[in-house]
């Protein structure tokens, strides 16, 4: 339990909530970040970290990861609270506060901001038999520390960045490294695949394309795994320690859905502060639906700045909803 009260809790850290973020910081209010991912950047870092965005203002061309890298910068100016890894379950009223219910704990907060874009991002796992009894004990979906490998035959599966990274590093910690991927095109870096191909051919790892995972085995532990090749369905066992995902995200709406507040077809709605229908709850960026609303990240930025400033009011009714230019604010004097 946290029971320090913040100002204004963001659930969400995608480009809408780490704008707000910023914006709380600059009206010297203090804020939180909740994302259920283990890194901040929302769709950026979790769908397409290697894609080049052109329409920011300002900005002519930037890849994902580096926008996302400082939109950050731009939030952690203001040391606001950043809880990673958390799912944000319900929202509930305690008194004059909010009461946010999460997977890892309770926040409290006077006013909340929503912007979970179209969801908590889970990782997408196999379906295979023993995936998940094993899970823990031999498969997983990250890795915290690749110490943890040193040694082991270790099978990797996927075709993005995460997979393609892991398998350059953890190459030179196990004593095997095989990467199973059910295509030969790879959603990653060209730097990356070429790397990947050159392991390959200089025997560092083992490249097996047009593979998939049939079924993991072990009982306590992983001892093995069983691939096919999906071109000619011959199956083979490879024996192994450790079998990790690397396949993506999907978003899931989940319980936003139970909060109370007003919907329209998974969207919230919202009028112009970015209200929802509960008082000192606001929304902002993909989840929200109004009359031309459009999913980018600059209609993102403005929402942020309308509901956070509004959420100032809120806290505050002497405060000023309009922030002024940055320009002449004495909080950047100093920066
Ligand atoms: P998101 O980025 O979705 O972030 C929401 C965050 O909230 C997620 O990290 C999620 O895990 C978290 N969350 C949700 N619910 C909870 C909960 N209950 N508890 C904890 N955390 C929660 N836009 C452009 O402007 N230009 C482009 O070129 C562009 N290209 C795109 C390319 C692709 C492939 C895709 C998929 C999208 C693209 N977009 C682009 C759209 C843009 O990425 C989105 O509009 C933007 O990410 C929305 O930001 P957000 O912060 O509102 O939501």
């Amino acid at each position: 339990m946290d029971d320090s009260v913040r100002d204004i809790t963001i659930i969400g850290g995608g480009p809408t909530g780490l704008f707000g973020a910023f914006y709380g910081g600059l009206r010297g209010v203090s804020t939180r970040i909740i994302d259920s991912l283990p890194e901040l950047g929302g769709q950026l870092t979790a769908l397409y970290p290697e894609k080049d965005i052109f329409d920011v203002g300002g900005i002519p061309k930037i890849l994902a990861k580096d926008l996302a890298r400082d939109m950050v910068t731009q939030a952690m100016q203001f040391d606001p609270e950043v809880i990673l890894d958390e799912e944000v379950r319900t929202i509930e009223r305690d008194g004059e506060v909010f009461r946010l219910v999460g997977r890892q704990g309770e926040y409290l907060t006077r006013t909340v901001v929503v912007a979970g874009g179209k969801g908590a991002f889970e990782p997408r796992h196999l379906t295979c038999p023993g995936y998940h009894e094993l899970m823990g004990r031999g498969v997983g979906y990250t890795v915290k520390d690749p110490e943890e490998y040193r040694g082991k035959r270790v099978l990797l599966v996927g075709g993005g960045d995460s997979a393609l990274d892991w398998a350059l590093i953890l190459k030179d910690v196990a004593a095997e490294l095989t990467l199973v991927h059910r295509r030969d095109g790879f959603r990653s870096h060209e730097t990356s695949v070429a790397r990947l191909h050159a392991a390959n051919e200089a025997g560092e790892l083992n490249l097996m394309t047009f593979h998939e995972v049939q079924e993991v085995h072990g009982s306590d532990c992983v001892i093995g795994a069983t691939v096919m090749d999906n071109r000619t369905q011959e199956a083979r066992r490879l024996e192994v320690d450790a079998v990790l995902t690397f396949l993506g995200f999907k978003p899931d709406l989940g319980p936003i859905k139970a909060w109370g507040i007003e919907l329209d077809k998974n969207r919230i709605v919202v009028n112009q502060l970015m209200s929802t229908n509960i008082p000192g709850v606001y929304a902002a960026g993909d989840i929200v639906c109004y009359e031309g609303k459009l999913d980018l990240i600059a209609t993102g930025y403005a929402e942020a700045a309308i509901a956070v400033n509004n959420a100032v009011h809120f806290i505050n009714p002497d405060a000023r909803v309009n922030p002024g230019h940055s320009t002449n604010l004495a909080i950047f004097k100093d920066k």
